[in-house]
């Protein structure tokens, strides 16, 4: 019998209609003769809605305590979806991260996945139930007090998936979603959007960390490790989706494979530094330390021994980061720190672009034609990013699909495959 992985998020789950869609859903899968594991999010904004009752009790939640409220979400989902399926006459139990194996370490709210014990899902298998596993969580192993539970991090559902699939060796790895697949860009953006069937993990990885919304980072990470090939599909049709996998066609397609863009940022400028050994170390460890990405990063000239650093992070964490940074501005001289919350990123993605120049001018002609400013730059192997005024993006974002015609379908060798 086939083994198959499901990951159905939050959206598909939100009310019991659509417990009941999934339930149906998985059923089918099941009378088609696999054996199943199902990942669940918590329904709709359930985790949302957890995070601002924590923050009217308290500005600074414990993380331990905030674990332990957030993993109910996903509690109340996976054994909705396991009564669902009894209701169908289907076996099924549901299990939390912890009975499901998933060990981690001990980092509260971002945890990492150590290991998975895979011996009761495999029994629970054996007995012939759909084993439902609730996603985004898991429990320590070794540490003085074994057995915390612990969360992965926002989005962390499609980890726990794609962790079960590589340690299952499954057959298939889905993740259902409310779109239809990995765009070439963000539809509410770019109405001209078109599905990619394929995509590398790779670009797929760039996109994103650039802001593309659909997968978790560390997901496809761990599914490239892993060499786990994994369908990004809609819950709501019958759209085989987008396969994530490696990409042997990639000499065929088009270059730039998508663009993604990000509204999620803030500009921080620490403004005349003193220019000496330390400084960046002294700015970014604080930040590092807390857990901040911080991105594109720019430091200007130096004059008269002073400098301006600039460098962005999630708007979501700046009021975090100014915090921690503004006792260090002070202890190092800097004289202020500002910060620039209309700004907004637009990346194209392609792993053709590293081996073919011309690639950024294009980009950056593209964005003067349209008289856009850019702000900062900031580039990978196979991806250049630019910082530009947020008013300006959807404009930016819709002049670079049209100039790399990503509006353009796949060949047709590619797509056969
Ligand atoms: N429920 C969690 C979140 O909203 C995990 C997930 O959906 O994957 O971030
Ligand atoms: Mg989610």
């Amino acid at each position: 019998m086939p083994l198959v992985v499901q990951k159905y998020g939050g959206s598909s789950l939100a009310d019991a209609d659509r417990i009941r869609h999934v339930a149906r859903r998985v059923a089918a899968e099941r009378d088609a003769g696999s054996s199943l594991v199902v990942v669940v999010s918590a329904m709709g904004d359930t985790t949302d809605h957890l995070i601002e009752l924590a923050r009217q009790i308290t500005r600074d939640p414990d993380p331990r305590e905030m674990d332990r409220l957030l993993v109910t979400g996903e509690y109340q989902s996976s054994a909705l979806v396991a009564m669902a399926l009894h209701t169908l006459g289907v076996p099924a139990v549901s299990l939390t991260g912890a009975q499901a194996g998933i060990r981690t370490d001990g980092s509260h709210g971002r945890a990492r996945i150590a290991n998975v014990d895979p011996a009761r899902i495999v029994r629970e298998i054996g007995a012939g139930n759909v084993v439902i596993v609730a996603g985004f969580q898991g429990s320590t192993a070794d540490t003085y007090a074994a057995g915390e539970v612990t969360t992965l991090g926002r989005g962390g559902s499609d980890t726990t998936a794609v962790a079960l699939a590589a340690r299952l060796r499954a057959d298939r790895c889905e993740i259902f979603t409310d779109v239809e697949g990995i765009f070439t860009a963000d539809p509410r953006v770019v109405p001209e959007a078109r599905l990619l069937p394929v995509i590398g993990y790779e670009e797929m990885l760039e996109l994103a960390h650039q802001g593309a919304q659909v997968m978790q980072v560390r997901a496809v990470e761990l599914g490239w490790v892993n060499d786990v090939e994994i369908a990004v599909r809609s819950t709501f049709s019958d759209h085989p989706g987008t396969r994530i996998k490696e990409d042997p066609d990639v000499e065929q397609r088009n270059k730039v494979r998508g663009l993604a863009t990000d509204r999620n940022v803030a500009k921080v400028t620490v403004v005349a530094v003193p220019d000496r050994p330390g400084i960046a170390r002294t700015l970014f460890v604080p930040l590092a330390d807390a857990g901040i990405n911080v991105d594109v990063i720019v430091q200007n000239v130096s004059h008269d021994g002073t400098t301006d650093v600039s460098f962005t992070v999630p708007r979501s964490e700046l009021a975090r980061a100014r915090r921690l940074l503004e006792p260090v501005v002070g202890e190092m001289g800097a004289r202020e720190l500002t910060a620039d919350e209309s700004v907004a990123k637009v990346s194209i993605v392609g792993a053709g672009i590293q081996n073919a120049p011309g690639y950024a001018a294009r980009m950056f002609g593209t964005l003067a034609d349209e008289g856009i400013n850019i702000e900062m730059i900031s580039t990978s192997e196979v991806r250049i990013t630019c910082m530009i005024n947020e008013a300006d993006l959807q404009r930016a974002a819709r002049a670079l699909h049209r100039a790399f015609q990503l509006e353009r379908p796949e060949p047709e060798v590619a797509a056969a495959r």
